[in-house]
Order: structure tokens, then C-alpha cells, then sequence
């Protein structure tokens, strides 16, 4: 059998300190597990504009498109601020998602015991939760025509289409059933049938899917805006919800702040599968390149180590070694052990990003005897 394969783009400002620490995972996988992946690295962003002029060669976007999955760090930083925006850092990324035709955004909301007082919310409310959004990330109203400002009359007119073919919602409908099949179960739907034409064929589609394909999983449907509503009073309600581009950008941020600290959020960007059965696959953590504190060695990994556990779980069939990973987290804050961005009201000495990562690895450790 040949080894998974990996390409890692750590990018800019703290992409490579939280990526140092996936890659000591990643080396403690094969030492220890008996996991040997086939790791190569390239660059994306700024720094690969600093030296192919462009945020993404055509050759590291060729390579993207063979591994099995594509870890990615953060890109972007101040000093590409002045840069035409066809070369901005994010151009790089938006390539990756485009031509590896990402359709299914995955954002997990999951509140680590330890974490539970960061959130805005009572800790009842949010203590043991675990969602997944899925978000569709290639149509819908961000990308469909006619799109403008225009004039009519004496006056201008903002025009943007909400417009969904059924291939489109049976795609990103599967991939939520796929993977509720692997946790809870459970989809909710959500769009407004109750107001627009695309929210009938969404919810007409995804009633056919589960029906012909998965009527094994428990199927809902809810209004976007009662959903917004529910996240709030009640989350741990749900377990996967499948939604639209613009409501999956909303409601995927806001159950994300449910959990507390962007330096804990990992995504997953998923496709069609590949000839070997898995889909492409894109995982990264939700926050940015954080100028102000990179090169300080103060960023939290967790982010990034959990969106490498998405890998595991969704890439390779490794569901029992994600929650390995998982749980070593959560040991790490049950200890008490914090990087700067996870100190609370209660004082003590924050951690660095290497002595968290050490700690995870630790726990790892632990976990085998
Ligand atoms: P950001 O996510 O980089 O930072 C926002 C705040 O959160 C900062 O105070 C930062 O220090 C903190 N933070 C973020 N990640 C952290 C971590 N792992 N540990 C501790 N603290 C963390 O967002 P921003 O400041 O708006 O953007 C900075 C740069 O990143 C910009 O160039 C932006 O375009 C880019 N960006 C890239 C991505 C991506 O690569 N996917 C996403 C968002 C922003």
C-alpha cells in the first residue's frame, strides 16, 4: 500500500510557527503509530510571491491537486498590502479552492471542556458541544449573474443573484450526509423556502438525496434566520448542519464564536472524490497570518493540529486517531497549560507555541499506554 500523501503550505506570518508544530504530529505518527505520510512542502501567499511573483505557482497548484490532502497555514501580512489584487496573498488560496473545486466548506464548533467560561455564552449551554457547518463554497449568491451596480432611472441599483442548480445542492448534501454518518447522524437543513425560489429547490434536492441515498441519517429542515436563532439558545441541538453560501458565512462564524479563541477554530474545504476514493481536500486553520505576534513564538497551534486531525478523520479514515488528537487537546487544557491567546480573567504565565505543541505530543504519548 503506498503511503498518504501530504503538501504542506505553511505561507506567511505565523503559517510556519503553528505548522512546526503539525509537523512534529505528523513525525509522531510515523515514530510512533506506524503512519508514515508522504510530507512535501511548497510555498503560497506572500511568500511564494516574493519568489515566483505570484501567490501560487502553477507548478505548487499542480502538485496541490495529486496529494491526498493540502494542509495550509495562513497567508497574507502587511508588507503585501500595496500589491495589485491579482497578486495578492489571498489570490493564492482562492486558486487552491477554485480549481481544486472546494465546494463543501467544513467549520466545526466544538468547546473544549476546559474553554467552556471563553464563550459569550453560559457554560451550560456550550460545555461538550460539537457541531460541523457545511457550507456551500463555490455558488450561490457570491457568485452568481447578473451581478452589479447598475443605473435605473435617476438612481443606482445593486444587483446580486442567489442561483443554485440541483447538481450544486446534491453535491454539498451529500458531503453533509457523508459526514454526519461518521458522528452523529443527524442533518438539519437550512435555507428560506418560505421566501425564496432557490430555498425551494434546496430543500426539494436535499429531501431527494436523503431519500434515494441516505434515509439511514435523521433528516430536519429550518428557516436560516430560526436557525441563527437556535445556535444561540440552544447549539448542542444540532450536530450537522448543511446550508448555503451566505447563510453558511454567517451562521458558520457565529457558532464558531460560540467555542471562544480563533486560535482554536480548524476548517476543512472538501471536493468530488478522487480516483482513490477520497475527496480533495483542503485543511486550514480559520485565522489569519496574526502580524501582530508573529515571529514571537507566542501562537496558539491548536487550530492548525486540529485541522490536521480533520485530515485524519476526512482524508484518510483515521476517525479513531483524529479523536486521539482531539482528546490530547483536551487533555492539554484540562491541564491548564494556555498559550497568551487563551488567558483568562485568572492570570498565570501563558505558554509558547513550541511548549504547546510539546505538550500535545506529550499527551499523544500518554495516550498509548
Ligand atoms: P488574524 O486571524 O490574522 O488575526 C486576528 C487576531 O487574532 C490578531 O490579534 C491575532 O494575533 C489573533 N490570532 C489569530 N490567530 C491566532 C493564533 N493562532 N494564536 C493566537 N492569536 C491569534 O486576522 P487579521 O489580523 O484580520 O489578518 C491578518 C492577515 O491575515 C491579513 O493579511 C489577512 O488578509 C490575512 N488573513 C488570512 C487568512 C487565511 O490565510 N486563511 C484568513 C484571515 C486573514
Amino acid at each position: 500500500m503506498t503511503n498518504p500523501t501530504l503538501l504542506i503550505l505553511a505561507g506567511d506570518g505565523i503559517g510556519p510557527e503553528v505548522m512546526a508544530e503539525v509537523k512534529k504530529i505528523i513525525g509522531w505518527y510515523g515514530d510512533r503509530r506506524g503512519v508514515t505520510f508522504d510530507v512535501s512542502e511548497d510555498l503560497v501567499g506572500g511568500c511564494a510571491y516574493d519568489v515566483h511573483g505570484v501567490p501560487l505557482a502553477d507548478a505548487t497548484m499542480a502538485k496541490a491537486q495529486e496529494v491526498d490532502a493540502v494542509l495550509l497555514g495562513a497567508v497574507g501580512g502587511p508588507k503585501y498590502d500595496v500589491l495589485d489584487f491579482s497578486v495578492k496573498p489571498e489570490r493564492g488560496l482562492l486558486r487552491l479552492r477554485k480549481e481544486m473545486d472546494l465546494f463543501a466548506n467544513l467549520r466545526p464548533a466544538q468547546c473544549f471542556d476546559a474553554l467552556a467560561d471563553f464563550s459569550s455564552l453560559k457554560r451550560e449551554i456550550v460545555a461538550g458541544l460539537d457541531i460541523m457547518i457545511v457550507r456551500e463554497l463555490t455558488s450561490g449568491v457570491y457568485f452568481g449573474e447578473p451581478r452589479g451596480i447598475f443605473v435605473e432611472g435617476n438612481e443606482r441599483v445593486g444587483i446580486n443573484t442567489q442561483r443554485y442548480t440541483e447538481s450544486e445542492i446534491a453535491r454539498v448534501a451529500r458531503s453533509a450526509f457523508e459526514l454526519a454518518r461518521k458522528r452523529g447522524n443527524r442533518v438539519c437543513s437550512m435555507e428560506k423556502a418560505n421566501v425564496m425560489e432557490s430555498g425551494v429547490l434546496w430543500r426539494e434536492v436535499v429531501t431527494k438525496v436523503h431519500a434515494e441515498e441516505y434515509p439511514d441519517v435523521a433528516l430536519s429542515h429550518m428557516y436560516a434566520d430560526n436557525g441563527a436563532m437556535q445556535l444561540v439558545r440552544n447549539p448542542k441541538q444540532f450536530d450537522v448542519i448543511v446550508t448555503d453560501n451566505l447563510f453558511g458565512d454567517v451562521l458558520s462564524d457565529a457558532a464558531a464564536m460560540l467555542t471562544g479563541s480563533l486560535g482554536m477554530l480548524p476548517s476543512a474545504s472538501l471536493g468530488l472524490p478522487m480516483a482513490n476514493g477520497r475527496p480533495k481536500a483542503l485543511y486550514e486553520p480559520v485565522h489569519g497570518s496574526a502580524p501582530d505576534i508573529a515571529g514571537q513564538g507566542k501562537a496558539n497551534p491548536i487550530a492548525c493540529i486540529l485541522s490536521f486531525a480533520m485530515a485524519l478523520r476526512y482524508s484518510f479514515d483515521m476517525g479513531a486517531e483524529a479523536d486521539r488528537v482531539e482528546a490530547a487537546v483536551a487533555k492539554v487544557l484540562a491541564d491548564g497549560l494556555r498559550t497568551a491567546d487563551l488567558m483568562g480573567a485568572e492570570g498565570g504565565t501563558p505558554i509558547g507555541t513550541t511548549q504547546m505543541g510539546d505538550a500535545i505530543i506529550a499527551a499523544l504519548d500518554a495516550s498509548l499506554v
